[in-house]
């Protein structure tokens, strides 16, 4: 049973032999071209950001054109086309929203004072990050270079991964109600979301994540429509949040596996986030911020309670100091050059089926 059927079609930009950049969905193993189709004169374009800007009307009515189409267009298979950054990213914002990665980190970094931040559970924290490198999956991963200390300059010795899930906004908007939700965002990405330990242990305090995070962001090449996902309650939260947080808005199923060379290392759990993603995107408008087409923000690392639900491999070798071993018998604290880390992931989808959201790839060069 495929995890891209008619049911799922997300939407990427590929290009074949001739290099022009187009939009089309992914049914099973092949890529449908819609630059034939040409609707609303979205679907000849290098990115999907017109078709973001639509809104929500318009992708319904889309989605059912292609659902019945689809099948029926020429269909080019994956091993002949090239993927493409799928949208042109306007902002970039990274949240922190699973306890269990909050706790952990808080655990690992902050021994000596391991509870969460004071504002944790009163709002989603988040910090703004760098659209310009932002790249599609595949794409090498240069080793940060930074300060890792107070005397020493060089290639980051701690170089880790977070796998994430990311939103996709389309509708622009300020002061989004979690109720609105499905009317600004248009679907969902899987992010790694690069880090360099050492470079962020010593620059972080007072005003979080910098040169740590902000030289590569990788994502997923399908963007999966909102449309496509089951949606379910979402966890109970104490203390209850402001009423701009609320109805907290559904949680999606989406499980990711995080592979290390050959090795699956963990399999982390969205479904178990503390805030959702509709409470993200109220919090980061809540004070008239405004958000455009082709925003992305993302999750923050996804992590389950156990060691093997880890999204990153601070939490996973418990910085390092517990190593894990890998199917050619060799450890790992952190990345070495040459090792590639994808992220692959599945979801329950809204006709109960299972989806898939496709992978995130990158490979550390020196
Ligand atoms: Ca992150």
């Amino acid at each position: 049973m495929t995890l891209f059927g008619i049911d799922n079609l997300p939407y990427g930009v590929f290009s074949t032999a001739d290099g022009v950049p187009r939009i089309g969905v992914r049914l099973g193993d092949a890529v449908i071209d819609l630059s034939r189709l040409d609707l609303h004169g979205v679907f000849r374009r290098p990115a999907l950001n017109p078709l973001l800007a639509l809104g929500r009307p318009q992708w319904t009515l889309l989605r059912a054109q292609i659902a019945e189409l689809a099948p029926v267009l020429p269909a080019i298979p994956l091993t002949e086309v090239r993927l493409h950054l799928p949208f042109d990213v306007a902002d970039y914002t990274d949240f922190y929203s699973s306890e269990h990665h909050a706790a952990n980190v808080s655990r690992i970094l902050r021994p000596a004072n391991p509870h969460l931040p004071r504002a944790w559970k009163h709002l989603p924290i988040g910090y703004h990050g760098r659209s310009a490198t932002v790249v599609i999956s595949g794409t090498p991963i240069a080793r940060p270079h930074g300060q890792l200390n107070d005397t020493d300059f060089g290639p980051s010795a701690r170089l880790d991964i977070e796998a994430e899930v990311g939103f996709v906004v389309g509708v622009p908007g300020s002061r989004i109600a979690t109720e609105d939700f499905a009317e600004h965002v248009f679907g969902v990405v899987l992010v790694n979301d690069w880090s360099a330990r050492d470079i962020q242990a010593f620059e972080y305090q007072p005003l979080g994540p910098f040169l740590a995070k902000s030289f590569a962001t990788s994502i997923s090449p399908w963007v999966v429509p909102l449309e496509a996902f089951a949606t379910f309650p979402s966890p109970p939260q104490q203390p209850r949040p402001q009423p701009y947080l609320l109805p907290a808005g559904p949680a999606l199923d989406v499980s990711l596996r995080v592979q290390w060379n050959d090795t699956e290392v963990s399999v982390a759990p969205y479904e178990q986030m503390y805030w959702t993603a509709a409470q993200q995107l109220a919090h980061l408008t809540v004070n008239g911020a405004s958000v455009r087409t082709g925003d992305l923000y993302a999750s923050g690392t996804v992590s389950g309670p156990a060691r093997e639900q880890a999204g990153s491999f601070l939490e996973l070798t418990d910085n390092g100091t517990v190593p894990v071993k890998l199917a050619d018998g060799s450890q790992r604290g952190f990345l070495l050059d040459g090792d590639t880390v994808t992220i692959s992931a599945t979801a329950t989808g809204a006709r109960g089926t299972t989806i898939g959201l496709g992978s995130v790839t990158g490979t550390v060069c020196p």
